[in-house]
């Protein structure tokens, strides 16, 4: 099982390189649906690793 940390740096490389190598994301300024999808994947990583637990005010 990898770790919040992993997923986190684990998606965020996955959306990079996507944006990086995805003509529709290029030619659009409009990110594709897989772009979305991918960042959102991202997202909800990182908020997985900022849980609201260990936030300490
Ligand atoms: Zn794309």
């Amino acid at each position: 099982m990898t770790s919040p940390e992993d997923a986190l740096q684990q998606a965020r490389a996955t959306y990079e390189e996507h944006v990086r190598t995805c003509r529709q994301c290029h030619f659009d300024t409009v990110p594709c649906a897989v772009s979305k999808h991918l960042l959102r994947i991202y997202n909800n990583a990182r908020r997985a690793q900022a849980r609201p637990n260990s936030a300490v005010l």
